[in-house]
């Protein structure tokens, strides 16, 4: 059992330093347990995709959706993809795993259009690894091809922090746009760009990162980069969406604010595709 296992290797592990590395919760040895079982994870079915909605905060409508990885291990429970996520990026994993959930989503996109949900697009995360790799946008033509879902309808978001020196992932954003993906940039305002950065990205919306909508109103300097994100988003005409929304005075504080698409638990949590089908179909 791999939960016995890690048991006994954490109390050896008290007498063996080697197990640990500093200041981290997990240990070295739990980090290859679990990256070995990330690896078998598909075949056994333990991965899923939840999706959580997004709103046009003043219409109340359906926009769409993000997609999120779950990964459901028999012994362990629930891993967070905090952590798979970033075994995944370590062991380059991710190529495959973020593959599998392009694939995934696009499918379910298809099956929610023939069925009559309305919706703009479903976004995905893709880690920068998967962009360096060359290949990228090629697999996700692939992937359109074979689930024959318009391209428009499937959304890329990459976070700001890697694509600043790359050239070439540039290259590959610019081949994404090309075949008519959509992209935004996650998480933004957490790691620098520049406006004369932003204005080269064939992006179309920047999502607003949840530390700082998380302290609107209270806190004045959260309050001070929302605004400020949105009016630099609006003066290179692109759309803002609002991650980690959870109270009312969130969304009016955005929404005054000109930000027009909202996400977050006030709205609706992530939730498995037939859930999403069940809650959205009908007020679509
Ligand atoms: P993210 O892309 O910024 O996704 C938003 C995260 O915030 C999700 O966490 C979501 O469940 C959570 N969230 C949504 N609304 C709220 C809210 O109102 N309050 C709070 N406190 N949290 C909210 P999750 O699902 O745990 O995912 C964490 C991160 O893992 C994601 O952050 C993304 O960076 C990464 N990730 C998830 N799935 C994938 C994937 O398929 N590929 C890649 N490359 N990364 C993924
Ligand atoms: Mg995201
Ligand atoms: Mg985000
Ligand atoms: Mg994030």
């Amino acid at each position: 059992h791999a939960d016995t296992a890690m048991y006994h290797a954490k109390n050896q592990g008290r007498n063996n330093c080697q197990f640990y590395s500093a200041g981290l919760s997990r240990t070295v040895y739990e980090n290859l347990m679990l990256e070995s079982a990330l690896r078998n994870a598909e075949e056994r079915g333990e991965l899923s995709v939840h999706f959580q909605p997004q709103f046009d905060m003043a219409t109340g409508e359906l926009i769409g959706a993000e997609a999120l990885a779950r990964w459901l291990h028999p012994e362990l429970g629930l891993v967070s993809p905090a952590q798979f996520i970033a075994l995944a990026e370590e062991s380059g994993q991710i190529v495959k795993l973020g593959e599998w959930v392009v694939r995934n989503t696009c499918r379910q996109i298809k099956q929610w259009l023939s069925g009559g949900l309305k919706l703009d697009r479903v976004s995905v995360n893709v880690s920068a690894l998967q962009i360096q790799r060359g290949n990228f946008a090629e697999s996700v033509g692939r992937i359109l091809c074979e689930t024959g879902l318009e391209a428009g309808f499937l959304e890329l978001e990459v976070t700001e922090s890697f694509i600043i020196e790359a050239e070439q992932s540039l290259v590959m954003l610019d081949a994404l746009r090309q075949m008519g993906v959509e992209l935004a940039i996650d998480d933004f305002g957490t790691s620098y760009s520049s406006l004369k950065y932003l204005k080269r990205l064939p992006i179309q919306r920047l999502k607003i990162d949840q530390s700082f909508v998380r302290d609107i109103p209270n806190d004045p300097n959260s309050n001070a980069i929302a605004r400020a994100v949105i009016a630099m988003a609006s003066s290179l005409q692109l759309e803002t969406v609002a991650e980690g929304i959870e109270n009312s005075q969130q969304r009016d504080f955005l929404m005054a604010e000109g930000c027009r698409s909202g996400q977050g638990y006030f709205f609706g949590k992530p939730v498995p595709a037939a859930e999403f089908t069940r809650l959205y179909l009908a007020e679509s």
